[in-house]
């Protein structure tokens, strides 16, 4: 990366994670995995007769005050699941190279 000089290891560290990370993530996902228990529609199924619902992944997230809720579907779980934990991991990784120029800013006034 240019202009690399100055930055601290733990900062150059952080980048080129995030690199990677951006380079080899089949997707990223803001948000949170919640379990739904829901009913299917089918009026002779299990969930509408017995009250056994239905557990089913969703996506969630707060957006302007408001949650926005998606269902995954079972055969995309495991990818969805995914997304969210590199989600969580880059945004990890941009915190850390935040504050290493709040250090800067930190460093330049002194
Ligand atoms: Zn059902």
């Amino acid at each position: 990366m240019k202009h690399s000089k100055g930055l601290s290891a733990k900062d150059r560290q952080a980048r080129s994670q995030l690199h990677l990370l951006l380079e080899q993530a089949d997707g990223l996902a803001h948000g949170s995995l919640i379990r739904m228990a829901r009913l299917c529609g089918n009026p002779n199924c299990r969930c509408a007769l017995k009250g056994q619902k239905h557990e089913s992944l969703c996506l969630g997230v707060s957006e302007k005050g408001r949650t926005r809720m998606k269902h995954i579907p079972k055969e995309q779980e495991g990818a969805v699941k995914r997304w969210v934990r590199q989600y969580q991991r880059a945004r990890e990784l941009l915190e850390t190279i935040s504050q290493e120029a709040w250090k800067r800013l930190q460093k330049g006034k002194e």
